[in-house]
């Protein structure tokens, strides 16, 4: 699996999934994904990323997956949520 971080959005390519069709890199909206050598897509703009998830729904393999950061308040909340009911 490759993971590229950068921005605020980080890109899993699980390459053993991936057959390199490029659909991902066709309807990302941003051209954040681009070709590598062997066709394989490289998040080499990730920070243009907009979490849109159009590369993960038409990924015909399941091969890529778009990880939003964790929201630093997850944690900090619980005890309020669960206050709240
Ligand atoms: S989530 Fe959207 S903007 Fe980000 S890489 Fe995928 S298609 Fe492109
Ligand atoms: S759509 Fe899926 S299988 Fe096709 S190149 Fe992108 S990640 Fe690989």
């Amino acid at each position: 699996m490759d993971i590229v971080a950068r921005g605020i959005y980080r890109i899993n390519l699980y390459r053993e999934l991936c057959k390199a069709c490029g659909l991902c890199i066709a309807w990302c909206p941003q051209q954040v994904l681009f070709p590598d050598a062997q066709g394989y897509p490289l998040a080499n703009a990730i920070e243009r990323c907009v979490n849109c998830k159009a590369c993960e729904r038409h990924c015909p393999d399941f091969a890529i997956e778009v990880i939003p950061p964790e929201p630093e308040s997850e944690i900090a909340d619980v005890p309020s949520l669960i206050h709240a009911r």
